[in-house]
């Protein structure tokens, strides 16, 4: 079956989150746009992703707990799991290794947590869109030991991507999928990168960036292990 998804979407609590984006409102935004599985992605935390999951199942929609990790070499990865309490332990296991900075919402931006009404309930004081000490590799490899798949993000923007740090994507990481921007041509594969899947989703930092129901999935289920099998890619 196709499943319409977009899999990398920040709520109100990532710095550059509009405040818009709250579990509800963001699952309703998938709602109308005609998507059938969603996943969070805040920048090096998952603290709203319960609350995500509890407005989604309100909704019909399936929530695949998600993460943005940024690496020491400030390369951004995603981490995809099967269950908000394993993408929890991972997150436990990151702040271990995020440098205890605190946020400056002048220059950063709020990074809201909510309550189940859907109302800001108090902001994550740590800052969070900084790099973590584990390198890409180390990065991967703590996202698989915790039951996760990595899809390195976006890798042909011009910053924070595998083309940005390293100037080319290497044809030999652990992963079966690459996240690309929606301006790659996936026909042409300018940056030859058919030894993986490619997948595109919004990145949406606004309510009306969320993917419309354009990114299909062949899937045999609709089902968060479905995805993470795809995803996988055989990796
Ligand atoms: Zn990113
Ligand atoms: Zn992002």
């Amino acid at each position: 079956m196709k499943i319409a998804a977009d899999l990398h979407i920040h709520s109100g609590l990532s710095p550059c989150g509009h405040d818009d984006m709250t579990p509800h409102n963001i699952v309703g935004m998938a709602l109308v746009k005609g998507l059938q599985m969603i996943a969070v992605t805040d920048h090096n935390t998952v603290r709203n992703l319960r609350r995500v999951e509890a407005a989604a199942k309100d909704y019909g929609i399936i929530l695949l707990p998600g993460i943005e990790i940024q690496s020491r070499e400030e390369i951004h990865v995603l981490g995809y799991f099967p269950t908000v309490e394993a993408a929890e332990a991972f997150a436990e296991a990151l702040a271990q290794v995020l440098p205890k900075r605190k946020n400056v919402v002048k220059l950063f931006g709020h990074q809201w947590l909510y309550n189940e009404e859907d109302e800001p309930e108090g902001e994550e004081q740590a800052l969070l869109l900084q790099s973590i000490e584990w390198n890409l590799k180390e990065t991967i490899r703590r996202v698989k030991a915790f039951g996760g798949v990595a899809v390195p993000a976006h890798v042909d923007k011009a910053a924070n991507s595998l083309l940005a740090t390293l100037g080319f994507v290497p044809p030999d990481l652990p992963v079966g999928t690459l996240e690309v921007s929606g301006r790659y041509d996936r026909e042409s594969d300018p940056m030859r990168l058919g030894s993986y899947q490619l997948i595109r989703s919004s990145d949406a930092h606004f309510l009306r960036d969320l993917l419309e129901a354009e990114e299909n999935y062949e899937l045999p289920t609709l089902s968060r292990e479905a995805m993470l099998a795809y995803l996988k890619g055989g990796k």
